[in-house]
């Protein structure tokens, strides 16, 4: 048994390395998320039961260990360089002029990198083993963030044939979706957003929990290979080589440039397409190629000669505060929006950027007819950064005492930034809950945009989420933009949204902290839209990650008559409200699937089946190279054999129970 379950541990490691590198540094996965995630599963339920097997650079190491009292710090191998800038073409070429007169006519070349936005690591290996990670720091002194780190999927916790010691030095970022999504889930948890994937990164890899960590996706993308604070290759361009056969992610977006005139091109072809791009860069990296010439051209006091960070131009522009107006969301939420002078930013024209609230008005001092500098970051609403100067007539702004659209009532919550519309007639709020219902992710109502929406509320042809089902085509056909085609097209995605699964009408309802993540913990917990309805606040904090303020919003939601009513008008209209019970997860066996054969000594098949399947697990008919577990007992027959022959682990009956955890 313990060699066996040796040799599954290691064919498990060996596969789930693979899969990582196909999904994280390739991108290219063979495999499911459920089924990767099975496989992890299995591997983390044998390590539990054979401690002794446990190694640092298995797999189930990435999840995130306890959390830290703090950092230790440590010295480098070499100093964390920073590299001198280039603001535009002429200092560019400036650069390479030196270079040239310092080389003395020889011929060199540039290796031109994009030069992602995150924050820069070092990362040690022994013996092909990930053993530690230092955050640059001052350039001398770094974090040790060896933990964190290790969450990092792109980040190979073990090579193949690299020297017996080695440093890679690289850039952990997070990407544009993963920000977002980040921020999404702040937003719904009521927590101040991040203002750009750059300080996410950060924030999150110096972070004392590393299950945080794991939680946020970072990224990991290599540009140095250093043996004792040294360059390992003759070249850069062959240590990025080097790296990338070594199963690092290496961007691929480089190249080789014989001169100035190429790099210069490398410059400007990528901030054309740098919004393209589904992480941010903030400009090109150029180093000299031959590492005997970069130690020929050596360093400054403060920077090598021999490289040169090319800068984009920063993506904040100057403007003037033409007007701060109020929108109201579908919570009844007021957020004053300034309305600016349109100005282009980075090859995108704004004009408006959001203020947040009455608060961040107050911390930055604006008033209408200043001068400010917006800043836009990754696809994000742009916002004001600070007042540039004040305006000569400026007038401060008040935010309103009634909702600018119904006039009704507005109230602000103690501990909360926000004035909202408490009428829940509020037309505005009835245009938010519609479109928020239709978007993509929730209800994926095609056609049903703004300017529909808008008519829509104004000829009153909507005065509830749910009267969308009762569209008859005639009523749409009047409306302005709107043909007879147009009009068959929108009724039959509205009608086929009908078939979307509970999480996303749970989502579509638009509880106030109940966003697409909330929504599916809560279907797969309960099942279905009645047993929610019904839930206290103390049931509801059975479901993970529900705490007192999202249990309190689905609680008093689901006590207004007219949430109610909107609940039962959706019922009829056909929506999904129910679904199977996602198997609860966290149970000893989760993920893990069984085949019984023979006969047990003190349960009947059923009753192990439906142990099993209580703690989580599956139990299927036949072995399979996928099967974790074959439960053998008395006369066992071909399952067996079949078993023996695949290598699938088997065990008896006490085997079981001591998975069950008796
Ligand atoms: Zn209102």
């Amino acid at each position: 048994m313990g060699t066996e379950a040796k040799k599954r541990i290691e064919t498990l490691r060996d596969e789930l390395r693979r899969h990582e590198y196909l999904y994280y540094v390739l991108d290219q996965p063979e495999i499911s998320d459920a089924e990767y995630d099975a496989l992890m599963r299995e591997l983390k339920q044998l390590e539990t039961g054979h401690p002794e097997l446990a190694s640092p650079d298995s797999p189930t190491q990435r999840v995130g260990g306890a959390p830290r009292e703090g950092f230790v710090k440590v010295r480098h191998s070499s100093p964390m360089l920073s590299l001198d800038n280039a603001l535009n073409e002429g200092e560019l070429r400036d650069f390479d002029r030196r270079v040239r007169e310092l080389l003395g006519g020889a011929e060199y070349r540039y290796v031109a990198e994009l030069k992602m936005d995150g924050l820069s690591m070092a990362a040690h290996y022994r013996d092909g083993v990930f053993v530690q990670a230092i955050t640059r720091g001052d350039g001398e002194v770094g974090e040790d963030v060896t933990e964190n780190a290790r969450t990092i999927r792109s980040l190979p916790l073990r090579v193949k044939d690299g020297p017996p010691l080695f440093e890679v030095r690289g850039e952990v970022i997070l990407n544009r979706k993963a920000f977002e999504r980040l921020n999404l889930e702040r937003d719904e948890q009521g927590l101040k957003q991040f203002a750009n994937p750059r300080n996410a990164a950060a924030g999150s890899l110096r972070i004392l929990e590393p299950s945080v960590t794991a939680s946020r996706r970072l990224d990991y993308y290599p540009y140095f290979l250093l043996v004792n604070g040294e360059p390992y290759c003759k070249t850069h361009w062959e240590s990025l080589d080097t790296l990338q056969a070594l199963g690092f992610k290496v961007n691929p977006k480089r190249r080789l440039c014989a001169g100035v005139e190429e790099l210069v091109a490398f410059c400007q072809e990528w901030e054309a397409q740098r919004e393209e791009l589904p992480y941010e860069i903030d400009g090109v990296v150029a180093k000299v190629d031959s590492i005997a010439q970069q130690r020929a051209l050596g360093w400054t006091a403060k920077a090598p000669r021999w490289a040169i960070a090319f800068k984009y131009p920063a993506r904040q522009e100057a403007t003037v505060v033409e007007n701060i107006e109020v929108q109201v969301g579908r919570t009844g939420a007021l957020t004053p929006v300034a309305h600016l002078k349109p100005v282009n930013v980075g090859g995108v024209t704004v004009s408006r950027a959001t203020l947040h609230n009455e608060d961040e008005i107050a911390r930055l001092g604006v008033e209408i007819g200043d001068t400010v500098i917006i800043e836009r970051s990754g696809d994000v609403i742009p916002k004001v950064v600070r007042v540039k100067s004040p305006g000569a007539d400026r007038r401060p702004f008040r935010m309103p005492e009634t909702c600018p659209v119904c006039g009704g009532h507005v109230v602000r919550e103690e501990g909360e930034a926000a004035r909202r519309c408490i009428n829940t007639n509020c037309p505005a709020r009835l245009r938010e809950s519609i479109l928020h219902f239709a978007s993509r992710g929730v209800m994926d109502i095609d056609g049903m945009g703004e300017a529909l929406v808008d008519q829509l509320v104004a000829g009153k042809l909507v005065q509830s989420v749910a009267d969308i089902y009762n569209f008859k085509r005639e009523q749409l056909v009047d409306l302005e933009h709107m043909g007879r085609k147009s009009a068959d097209k929108l009724l039959a995605n509205i009608d086929a949204s009908r078939r979307e699964p509970l999480p996303r009408v749970i989502c579509a309802l638009g509880i106030r902290f109940v966003g697409e993540r909330t929504a599916e913990i809560l279907a797969n917990t309960f099942g279905g839209l009645d047993k929610i309805r019904k839930a206290d606040i103390e049931a509801l904090q059975q479901a993970e990650e529900v705490g007192p303020k999202v249990a309190q919003s689905i609680v008093e939601f689901f006590g207004e008559e007219r949430n109610l009513k909107l609940v039962e008008r959706l019922r009829e209209a056909g929506l999904q409200f129910e679904q199977e019970v996602r198997r609860k997860t966290g149970g000893a066996l989760t993920g893990l699937t069984f085949v019984l054969t023979g006969t047990l000594p003190s349960m009947t098949r059923e009753q192990a089946t439906e142990r099993i399947e209580a703690a989580g697990g599956k139990v299927t008919g036949s072995v399979s190279k996928k099967t974790s577990y074959v439960v053998a007992g008395a006369e066992a027959g071909s399952k067996l054999q079949k078993a023996k022959s695949l290598g699938v682990p088997v065990i008896d009956e006490v085997g079981l129970l001591r998975l069950l955890g008796e």
